[in-house]
């Protein structure tokens, strides 16, 4: 429920660069107001550049992606002897032993070594070959597959936006509910807390995961079940929620009301979730209502929901989407 909520402070790992570090290979950065002014206030920046981690100097000669889009190497655009691939790769494979805290990572888009993804990738003779990803990041969401990483460019995307955030922070829940003292019960419990965020992002997942739990958990060792959940559950997160799924969630929720409202409540909140649908107002509304009615009249497993609150409101972040 909307109550006052303590800003938690998170763990984010992000390119370096991007908090205004002078480390770019032209001795410059690439500073994200974004993140600097805003995300700050809920996460604790943890800054990596990879290429200063490997020892290269600053400022320091351009490298690019050279070879197979899918497994390219970073070479010296003046020199090609100068080959840092392995050297990228084993730092990343340090970050990722050394900070198992971090709830999600912020990358540098177009970076031979931090970018996401559509990185420039070359055939050896210098004609362009298909895009790649840099060989950090690649090697950072490989060792990792359940860490929410996004690009900041695509953080100007409201709906992108809300989506890396809320997996962050469901990451973090999970860091701090499950792991600590992890049982099948946790897993399930935690698992009923975001069910209607699940089901937001992929109707599909919601129904495999809940299957999962049910039938097949409980003949697994404990540590493959939460790398099998907690991996299946980011990736169907990281699924885009529409308005199309986001109404069908409200609608689940509001069923949970039905008996406890009268006709003329029941009338304002279908009005509000069909002007949300139909693109007149943005998820903030029908939520307020519907929250100011589950405060009222809602079970404890309703209003336990994580998609009633997955981050502090102070964000802002359902007046956009
Ligand atoms: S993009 Fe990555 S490697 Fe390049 S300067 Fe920024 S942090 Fe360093």
């Amino acid at each position: 429920m909307e109550q006052e909520q303590t800003i938690p402070r998170i763990p984010v790992g992000i390119s370096a660069c991007l908090l205004g570090h002078k480390v770019r290979y032209d001795g410059g950065h690439k500073q994200s107001r974004y993140c600097l002014n805003v995300l700050s206030d809920c996460f604790d920046f943890v800054p990596f550049c990879p290429e200063v981690g490997i020892g290269l100097s600053t400022p320091r000669e351009p490298i690019r992606l050279v070879g197979q889009a899918d497994a390219p190497r970073v070479l010296g655009t003046k020199d090609p002897s100068l080959d840092v691939t392995e050297p990228l790769q084993a730092y990343a494979d340090r970050v990722t032993e050394q900070n198992t805290h971090l709830c999600g990572y912020i990358l540098m888009k177009g970076s031979p070594s931090c970018g996401m993804e559509r990185v420039k990738v070359y055939h050896e003779n210098g004609l362009p070959n298909e895009a790649g990803s840099g060989v950090y990041a690649a090697r950072l969401m490989q060792n990792n597959p359940a860490l929410p990483v996004e690009e900041e460019g695509r953080l100007n995307d409201p709906v992108l936006r809300e989506n890396f955030i809320t997996r962050v922070f469901v990451y973090y829940g999970w860091q701090k509910e499950v792991l600590p003292e992890p049982s099948l019960h946790r897993v399930i419990q935690f698992h009923s807390c975001h069910k209607y965020m699940l089901m937001a992002h992929s109707y599909e997942g919601y129904k495999q995961l809940g299957r999962y739990l049910a039938m097949e958990a409980s003949e697994q060792p404990i540590e493959q079940v939460l790398d099998y959940y907690i991996r299946q559950l980011m990736a169907h997160l990281s699924h885009r929620a529409s308005r199309k799924t986001h109404t069908n969630t409200l609608m689940h929720i509001m069923g949970y009301l039905k008996k406890e409202i009268d006709t003329q409540t029941k009338q304002d909140l279908l009005e509000a979730i069909e002007q949300y649908r139909t693109n007149k107002v943005h998820l903030a509304v029908p939520l307020a209502l519907l929250k100011h009615y589950l405060k009222r009249y809602g079970s404890d497993y309703i209003r336990s929901q994580v998609y009633l609150d997955p981050y502090p409101h102070e964000l802002g972040l359902r007046n956009y989407i």
